[in-house]
């Protein structure tokens, strides 16, 4: 059995402009559901860790083709998780485009739905039968347990939510007493679990990660 690698699309709903990237942050976080672009972690799971900004086209390769204009275009900007966006790097290969914002070693997280590319196993491992989708998992790493983490963590979320759901439209106060019960069980756990998630995520950010080239394997 195979499971949606995301249960939303992205879509860009900012018409502002500014001469710094880092005003895009709150538009980003919104358009992107607080979600990483390529992983699909949750920002709450890594705080009070903070999410990044990716620059899709990387600053390295677009300031060398002279083409600042890049750095504040709301399109070449990502909501990243600091672990992708430091594997991502400044990974980039060829022409960059005068209409078109592509990376030939990622799919567009906005332009592409990653749901055709991406699916998670049973256990919430990311998996692809794409070639670049392929690729992609190994520069990104996101075979990485913690991937696994996050995705358990937004499972768990999921039946938290549903249980507070049913507890408030439950008239038997017996029936609502146990939803109660399983409520504040499952809220200790996923704050406990959450809690330990984020020192995991800490220990693979400070490991030292092999570096990615730019050379295709
Ligand atoms: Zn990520």
């Amino acid at each position: 059995m195979t499971y949606q690698f995301r249960k939303h699309m992205i879509k860009r709903n900012c018409d502002s402009k500014y001469n710094d990237y880092h005003a895009y942050k709150e538009y980003l976080k919104i358009d992107f559901k607080n979600r990483c672009a390529y992983c699909n972690m949750h920002d709450n799971w890594i705080m009070p860790l903070p999410f990044q900004i990716d620059h899709y086209i990387p600053r390295a390769k677009f300031e060398q083709a002279k083409r600042h204009d890049l750095d504040c275009d709301y399109r070449n900007l990502m909501y990243s998780c600091p672990i992708c966006n430091r594997l991502k790097s400044d990974v980039f290969d060829g022409e960059i485009s005068e209409d078109k914002i592509n990376n030939p070693y990622f799919y567009n997280p906005v332009d592409i739905d990653y749901n055709t590319i991406f699916t998670r196993d049973e256990s919430g491992r990311i998996q692809s039968e794409d070639v670049l989708g392929r690729d992609m998992i190994k520069r990104l790493q996101l075979y990485r347990p913690t991937k696994q983490m996050a995705w358990f963590l937004d499972e768990l979320k999921q039946v938290y939510d549903d249980i507070e759901k049913r507890m408030q439209l439950e008239e038997d106060s017996k029936k609502r007493k146990k939803l109660e019960c399983a409520y504040y069980k499952i809220g200790n756990v996923l704050f406990r679990k959450q809690q330990l998630f984020v020192h995991s995520f800490v220990a693979e950010k400070t490991k030292n990660y092999k570096k990615v080239n730019n050379s295709s394997e």
